[in-house]
């Protein structure tokens, strides 16, 4: 009945994740299979095709429209390393001959550090007006915005280090899988109105973000697996949320905060910020909000 419901309106809308669009508060029901095969629900993609289409398109842009600099309305630093790091192929490469040991006997409870095997670098800074860093962290949240026409694509380091999670996971017999990654503010507007149309303003606004708010323009955030609440609790789930960070990632809308990041808990949405920070993140148990002191409310 539900998942009916759901199909029928998510062909005729658009989809994606709670702060990216999930529907009602952890429901949702679509069939889902990106890399994964994995077949589940969430109203967050419409239709399979929907959600594959996003994730390739998110995959298409990304490949050909980076602007890279640093940038933006607040404060900002570019670590000359993270850069220097981020084309740390190199590294990557004789990692692949020498680097598994490093890796393997440097213990992962503390953070890497520039030149280890793991070390994941903060992501590339754009010199766009009207994108917002603090301390070099690109912020899209309910206080701060991204421009229109502001389309990165799929950051590359966040692909690659997504890729290296989803390995080690497989290493441990588990099956973690890109559903969805860049998000246009077209693509985002067109999920968000649909939600509205479907929900209203105030409902939707729980669960969905307004077009050049959603962090999935930003091409640092993912969804994985079935994106809604099936997903918690799954080993994939559960792993996850204690190794993503040792990636350079955080789960960005983490349970029992949902008044300070604005969002629901979504155990499938990860944030790539980079090792030093994501630790940093993790060990302090805050979310990104608390950590840099910032709110994320719309400002009506
Ligand atoms: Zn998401």
């Amino acid at each position: 009945m539900k998942r009916s419901i759901f199909t029928a309106l998510a062909v005729a809308a658009v989809l994606s994740c709670t702060a990216c669009g999930k529907t009602e508060v952890g429901k949702a029901d679509v069939p889902v299979s990106t890399a994964g095969t994995q077949t589940t629900a969430s109203p967050d993609t419409a239709s399979l095709t929907d959600e594959a289409a996003s994730a390739e398109t998110a995959t298409d842009t990304y490949q050909d429209t980076t602007a890279e600099t640093s940038a933006a309305k607040e404060v900002t630093t570019v670590t000359e390393e993270a850069v220097s790091v981020g084309g740390g192929e190199n590294t990557e490469a004789s990692a692949a001959t020498q680097p598994q040991t490093q890796a393997q006997t440097r213990s992962r409870d503390t953070a890497p550090s520039p030149g280890d095997a793991d070390y994941a670098p903060a992501p590339v800074q754009y010199d766009i007006p009207g994108i917002t860093y603090i301390q070099g962290t690109l912020i899209a949240n309910k206080s701060y915005s991204l421009p229109a026409d502001f389309n990165p694509g799929l950051d590359s380091t966040c692909e690659n280090q997504f890729y290296k999670l989803q390995n080690d996971a497989a290493q441990q017999g588990l099956n973690i899988w890109f559903a969805s990654g860049f998000r246009s503010y077209d693509y985002q507007a067109q999920i968000y109105n649909n939600y509205v149309a479907r929900d209203g303003q105030a409902l939707a606004d729980t669960y969905s973000a307004r077009p050049g708010y959603s962090e999935h323009q930003s091409g640092l955030a993912i969804d994985v697996n079935q994106i809604d609440d099936s997903f918690i609790g799954t080993p994939e789930a559960v792993w996850l949320e204690n190794h993503c960070h040792e990636y350079g990632f955080i789960l960005r809308y983490p349970r029992g905060k949902e008044s300070i990041t604005g969002y629901q808990y979504e155990s499938w949405h990860i944030r790539y910020v980079g090792t030093d920070l994501s630790y940093a993140v993790h060990d302090s148990g805050l979310t990104l909000e608390e950590y840099f002191g910032i709110d994320s409310a719309y400002k009506e």
